[in-house]
């Protein structure tokens, strides 16, 4: 239900990838879809971010956790009362296995799918905070430049998304405008966590006043190959130790 990586670490931040895997379980099938192929896609999941997050975790070597099946069998990255959980249209395409759910099997679903990543997460952040310290809680997720049916381009290489807590957005968009001024960055892009309140940042980071902050990668820049996955995996790794004095700054201001 869920991959976890460095359990045991007491580096102050917990990495999240709830769109990691595009795998559906086998009582699924193909989920009844017209064009099962979509799973192969980014509709499916965030296709560069397992890769990228592995080796993130590797680099600092923090506590990760990171979801075993696609978002189109019920979504981590949603609060369990969101409308999307286990979503039956998808940016125009019928999902089967969503449609007239009866309560059992939502709850079934949720019990199974849904819940162990969750209680994994709180489990890591109680852990964390036992042994005095503060995590600070990324959720990495990416989204695809043109993304069609209508929907504006989005030009952004990276977007920081955040609501009420903005000190670790500043610090990104610090320290990647001063090391990275080709990178294009978005805040609040190209989803709003001022609007969108159900995110898994928000249920872990802000609704349990820890600093937090759920980026966005572009899938696109990902196209050349692994050495990209590699390349983002350094830049975000020398991000997060640059920004290791804010965390501590941040500790006496939250606890
Ligand atoms: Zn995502």
């Amino acid at each position: 239900m869920f991959t976890l990586l460095n359990p045991h670490s007491n580096v102050p931040i917990l990495l999240l990838c709830e769109h990691a895997e595009n795998k559906v379980p086998e009582e699924f099938g193909d989920l009844g879809l017209a064009a099962p192929s979509i799973l192969n896609g980014h509709w499916a999941y965030d296709p560069p971010m397992k890769k990228v997050t592995m080796l993130l975790a590797e680099k600092i070597g923090a506590t990760t956790v990171l979801g075993n099946y696609s978002r189109l069998v019920i979504d981590l990255n949603r609060q369990e009362n969101d409308p999307d959980l286990m979503t039956p249209h998808y940016f125009g395409h019928d999902i089967p296995a969503n449609m007239n759910l009866s309560e059992e099997a939502r709850a079934q679903r949720i019990g199974t799918y849904y819940n162990p990543y969750h209680d994994q997460v709180s489990f890591q952040i109680e852990r964390l905070r036992k042994n005095g310290h503060l995590p600070f809680i990324l959720s990495l997720h990416s989204f695809t430049e043109s993304p069609g049916i209508g929907l504006p381009d989005r030009p952004w290489d990276v977007g920081l998304l955040y609501n009420k807590y903005d000190q670790a957005a500043r610090h990104f968009d610090d320290y990647l405008t001063r090391h990275h001024p080709e990178l294009k960055i978005g805040h609040n892009e190209p989803y709003d966590l001022r609007v969108m309140r159900t995110s898994s940042a928000i249920m872990h980071g802000e609704n349990k006043d820890l600093p937090y902050l759920l980026l966005e990668l572009k899938n696109e820049n990902f196209d050349r190959g692994d050495q990209t996955h590699e390349q983002w995996a350094d830049i975000l790794a020398d991000v997060l130790q640059a920004m290791e004095l804010d965390l501590e700054f941040h500790h006496a201001v939250v606890s």
